[in-house]
């Protein structure tokens, strides 16, 4: 396949740049290369004749027309997206430009494209819209399932509930070939040391406070980027047009589970003779946090045969080790793109 990657110099884009290229596809990654984005990521692909590169906004209609013509893509894996919430407190600017303007301008260039492609080809060609759980908010009981009602809480969320909204129009009403994916948390290695997962172990790993936001006991389901890169093929090759699915381990772990499992693994990778977990501070919790996500993953598993294949024990045990083993690629983002302040707070009303 020739697949177009949209933020393949992001956290989940490069993983499935790097998986489709190492199963023998030819990639094309756009990507504007935001704060978020990190090229050492991409790293091992250097120089492989399967892998292209361009730097672009994905809200460029100009550039995105000349890229579909250029890379003929089978398929769009579309995970460009400003996607970090706290940002989105303090400025929801970037995220209604480049996750509703930016996916609209995506999805009128493959239109065009696709409505010229022959019969074989086009019947073929798939676009991958890649969104998150949050759209769904707060889960007070039950799971997630395709057909649960949205119901976004934070600027990012509702940013992203717009794009899958745009998204399954371009289905309905031009009949573009879209499949939209749902997923929860993800963490992995090469995660920007802001989100929670990474920001837990550098801070923990240099002895700084480890923030956890209200009283830690937000659940998450909390899936190995391996896994959903897994799912994300899976829909490439077996999901059905104008459908969505949900991505998810199926498991609940509060944040605070979470940062404490961190601080023990760190305890037996790097002993520093004072357990690491007193260095947990609760601080003032995020403007409108939901409580609660929780994935039924029924559809992907029973349609797509997927399954999540990292138990989150292993999948956290290998993340803090790669982020131990690799301060070259986290190292300069710490000192000079962030530096762990806390982002995403509001004035109160006076
Ligand atoms: P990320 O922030 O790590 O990477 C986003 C990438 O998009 C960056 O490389 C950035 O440079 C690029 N980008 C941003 N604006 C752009 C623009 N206008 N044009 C071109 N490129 C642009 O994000 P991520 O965590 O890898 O998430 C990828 C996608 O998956 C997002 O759509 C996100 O909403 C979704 N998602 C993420 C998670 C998660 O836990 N990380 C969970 C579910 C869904």
């Amino acid at each position: 396949m020739r697949v177009l990657v949209t933020g393949g110099a992001g956290f989940i884009g490069s993983a499935a740049c790097r998986r489709l290229v190492a199963e023998g596809h030819a990639v094309a990654n756009i990507d504007k290369l935001t704060y978020a984005a990190n090229p050492k990521s991409l790293a091992a692909l250097a120089g492989d004749p399967r892998y292209r590169f361009e730097r672009d906004d994905i809200c460029d209609a100009a550039a995105m027309t000349r890229i579909f013509a250029a890379h003929e893509p089978d398929a769009v894996l579309h995970l460009a997206a400003e996607s970090h919430v706290d940002r989105s407190i303090s400025d929801a600017a970037d995220f209604v430009r480049t996750n509703l303007l930016g996916t609209y301008q995506l999805l009128e260039a493959a239109r065009q494209y696709w409505g010229r492609l022959p019969a074989g080809r086009a019947s073929r060609f798939r676009f991958i819209h890649v969104s998150t759980d949050e759209v769904f908010g707060s889960a007070p009981e039950g799971r997630f399932r395709e057909d649960t009602r949205y119901r976004p809480s934070s600027p990012y969320s509702a940013s992203k509930a717009g794009s899958d909204h745009l998204a399954g129009a371009w289905h309905k009403t031009y009949g573009l070939p879209v499949i939209i994916c749902n997923c929860s948390n993800n963490y992995g290695p090469y995660q920007f040391p802001e989100k929670l997962i990474p920001l837990a172990v550098l801070n923990a790993f240099d002895g700084r406070p480890v923030p956890v936001y209200g009283d830690g006991s937000n659940v998450r389901d909390w899936l190995f980027v391996e896994d959903f890169v897994d799912g994300l093929l899976a829909v490439v090759q077996h999901g059905a047009v104008g459908q969505s699915y949900n991505f998810g381990s199926g498991r609940e772990t509060t944040n605070l589970e979470i940062v404490e499992q961190i601080c023990a693994t760190l305890d037996s990778l790097v002993p520093n003779g004072r357990p690491r977990r007193a260095l947990i501070s609760f601080v003032p919790d995020r403007p409108g946090h939901d409580r609660r996500y929780a994935i039924d993953p029924t559809k992907a598993r029973n349609e797509l045969g997927w399954r999540p294949r990292i138990e989150l024990e292993t999948g956290l045990a290998r993340t803090v080790k790669w982020y131990v083993e690799n301060p070259a690629w986290w190292g300069p983002l710490r000192s000079n793109i962030y530096r762990g302040e806390r982002l995403g707070l509001v004035e109160a009303r006076r």
